[in-house]
């Protein structure tokens, strides 16, 4: 438990003496009501109607009341329209600029703007994704409440998408809303949009593909900041309780290939064949699970172990920020660390083996499964290839890739960073911030391919074994973390606004 209101905390740095004296902000209140929307028919989602947000419960804040609302509309990927309607009318009702990009079945894509987007103001984009992961109803899984019923209880709100990214467009809107006066008080030279979109989970095709390659002149952005890292607990060894909040600025870049291997054996299982397609493909796998992965630093990991270092302090934070000389130490404390190990090292997980159903003493004459691969940014596909190939040792498997993302060059730390690092320092005093590798690709590659600066960080500190729980059972966030990444969002514009203020153009 946190011992302050980061709530109040909030308030303070953004009603303190830090605007600097004669600054027109100074004039300015910064107001958010958090007040709760009346009630409606919850029936009627129309595109002129917020539905219903009737609570009972007057003791959560109002950014669990809405998160525990937007949960209830289960949209998962192909189903965003209903929730990205109730979102995008709350932000409208709140005075935001709201532009709905794309209405299609299964691709709602809106802004939430302080300025109107046609302004061409250049443009901060806070990016989240409307969609979710279905929610598993296999027998034998348990839910402690309903996962789209955005139950609020022990002090969390539990459900599909609390985390994974709905909590985050609750922390974003909100973040935003203090300063709509602002706006409407002072020309500022920016913009600041909420970004929402759909498909991210199942690739970004429906959303975040559609606003690059259609609408990106018309967003304008010059930085983005989306999903990703989040608060780690217990990485700064000699402060185990200190937390260390990672901002992804590159990933590593999913390859997944099939693997199929034929071979016209006899068929009886009571008399094995020497050779026989499944014993040689176990074999083959066997031989690439057991292969050391060699542990590689590029720019952003070198960069990423000199910033832990410096946190860190002591012999371990010389070492860090020294990899050439201590080389050999940090690998072998890497390779203990399966987390950190993941991140410097191209994995191969292997995600199914299939043979043709048949009689168990029928020997198959096929056998494919399926590799997802996570390369390093600096990794060609050609090559991983014919590693793969030189593993496998065997010619009869043939190797075709059923899908890959892009090599994109990963985001060059700028101004931007440290903006995101200063606020998420206000609002957690003392925490470590470095920049990290997401091991996994998402909607922020689509603004970075076109060498945008993006970041990847969802501002909040969860225990890990809340963080497991995204796409998994019992998906849930505490309201005090939903509240402090509220005030991250806010904290970030306000020091944007300080930076900013007196250029003419960002
Ligand atoms: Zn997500």
């Amino acid at each position: 438990m946190l011992r302050f209101s980061v709530f109040l905390v909030a308030i303070s740095f953004i009603l303190s003496g830090s605007i600097p004296a004669g600054n027109p902000l100074n004039a300015i209140e910064f107001t958010g009501t958090d007040k709760v929307l009346p009630c409606t028919d919850s029936s009627l989602k129309s595109l002129n109607e917020v539905p219903s947000l009737c609570s009972d419960d007057e003791i959560s804040p109002y950014s669990a009341r809405l998160l525990s609302h937007y949960i209830t509309y289960a949209s998962v990927t192909g189903n965003e329209n209903q929730a990205g309607i109730f979102i995008s009318n709350v932000a409208r009702q709140k005075g935001f600029h709201v532009e709905i990009l794309t209405d299609q079945p299964g691709s709602f894509n809106f802004t939430a703007s302080l300025y109107p987007l046609d302004k061409k103001k250049p443009n901060v984009i806070f990016l989240n994704h409307i969609d979710v992961v279905p929610a598993s109803s296999e027998p034998g899984i348990e839910y402690t409440y309903p996962p789209f019923s955005g139950t609020i209880a022990e002090g969390k709100i539990w459900g599909r998408g609390a985390i994974d990214n709905k909590g985050m467009a609750v922390m974003q809107l909100l973040g935003l809303e203090y300063f709509l006066d602002v706006a409407a008080e002072i020309d500022l030279p920016f913009n600041v949009t909420m970004l929402s979109v759909s498909g991210e989970e199942t690739g970004g095709y429906t959303g975040a593909k559609i606003m690059v390659d259609e609408f990106l002149d018309y967003l304008n952005p010059v930085a983005v900041y989306g999903e990703g890292g989040s608060g780690i607990p217990g990485i700064i060894r000699r402060e185990p309780d200190r937390k260390l909040f990672g901002i992804s600025t590159t990933f590593k870049r999913s390859l997944w290939l099939e693997l199929t291997l034929k071979n016209n054996t006899s068929g009886h299982g009571a008399v094995p064949p020497p050779d026989y397609v499944v014993k040689e493909k176990v074999q083959a796998l066997s031989r690439l699970l057991n292969e050391t992965r060699r542990i590689s630093f590029c720019a952003t990991s070198r960069n990423m172990f000199r910033e832990l270092g410096k946190i860190e302090g002591g012999a371990r934070g010389m070492a860090l920020r020294n990899l050439r000389l201590f080389r050999p130490f940090v690998i072998r404390s890497i390779k203990q660390e399966n987390i950190v190990k993941s991140l410097l090292t191209n994995t191969i997980t292997i995600t199914s083996i299939n043979s043709p159903m048949a009689a168990a003493n029928q020997i198959p004459q096929e056998i494919v499964s399926v590799l997802d691969c996570r390369l390093l940014p600096e990794t060609t596909t050609e090559d991983f290839l014919e590693h793969i190939h030189d593993i496998l040792a065997n010619d009869l498997i043939s190797i075709r890739v059923i899908h890959e993302k892009n090599i994109i060059p990963p985001t060059v730390i700028d101004a931007w960073y440290y903006y995101m690092r200063e606020a998420l320092q206000m609002v957690y005093p003392g925490a470590g911030v470095i920049p990290i590798i997401a091991p996994a690709s998402n909607d922020n590659n689509y603004f970075r391919e076109h060498g945008i600066p993006t970041y990847g960080i969802m501002p909040v500190f969860i225990p890990v074994h809340l963080l497991e729980t995204i796409h998994n059972v019992d998906e849930r966030i505490p309201v005090e973390a939903l509240e402090q990444g509220k005030a991250v969002y806010r904290e970030l514009i306000r020091i944007i606004i300080e930076s900013k203020i007196d250029q003419s153009a960002i």
